[in-house]
């Protein structure tokens, strides 16, 4: 069901990072937690592919955690990416922001890798042939992707696919901790209507296998989260 261009990295059956190919090597989509390193390298070693890029969705820990081993591990500089908003939070910062009506994130559930980005994106941006959509409400400053090419939906933690198709906030008792650690159900829900309107041709999410009937299992999930 997966793209071509598209590589999903699966840890301990419930973390998710993605392998995207370029024109001029791979994007690294989340990092997965650190204990994960050995199989993400070893998965790019085995396309023979250039690392590039490392793309973050957002700062949670089981996101990022592989950053500081794969930054050193690979050849090259890969650029690292992550939102304007979610920056802060990977630096420590949980302050809140104007305009943002919720209380500050749970710092516990953040990563602090030493690797610093090397750019930071906002709505619209694209990364290769990804697009940035911001996704706000799992965290501050979520972003979700889309591959232009396909409509594959990079959606981070902003959706879950494990048990069933799951906004952000939503419980789902299979797998419980991307709507524990979310910060803002009511936003999340706001920016999972917009990837809805966004008609993705297949989901790939943080959590759980890429869901190939996008439009019918987010409406469902955007109803049951309602
Ligand atoms: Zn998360």
């Amino acid at each position: 069901m997966t793209g071509e261009r598209l590589t999903p990295i699966v840890h301990r059956r419930v973390f998710n990072c993605y392998l995207v190919a370029e024109q001029d090597g791979l994007t690294l989509v989340d990092t997965c937690p650190s204990s994960a390193a050995p199989k993400v390298l070893a998965t790019i070693r085995a396309l023979r592919v250039p690392l590039r890029r490392v793309l973050l969705t957002h700062a949670h820990r089981d996101h990022v955690g592989g950053l500081d081993i794969l930054a050193r591990a690979v050849d090259g500089e890969p650029e690292v990416i992550i939102g304007r908003r979610e920056a802060a939070l990977l630096a420590g910062d949980y302050s809140v922001r104007n305009g943002e009506t919720e209380p500050g994130p749970n710092p516990r559930s953040y990563g602090h890798p030493d690797t610093r980005p090397t750019r930071l994106v906002d709505d619209g941006d694209q990364v290769g042939s990804l697009r940035v959509i911001a996704t706000p409400g799992h965290t501050p400053g979520h972003i979700s992707l889309v591959d232009v090419r396909d409509g594959t939906l990079l959606a981070g933690d902003a959706v879950s696919t494990i048990g069933r198709t799951a906004v952000s906030g939503d419980l789902v008792w299979r797998w419980p901790f991307p709507a524990m650690s979310t910060w803002s159900k009511e936003v999340a829900l706001d920016s999972a209507r917009r990837l809805l309107d966004e008609r993705p041709a297949r989901i790939a999410s943080g959590h759980g296998p890429v869901v190939g009937d996008a439009h019918a299992s987010l409406e469902a999930a955007l109803s049951r989260a309602d």
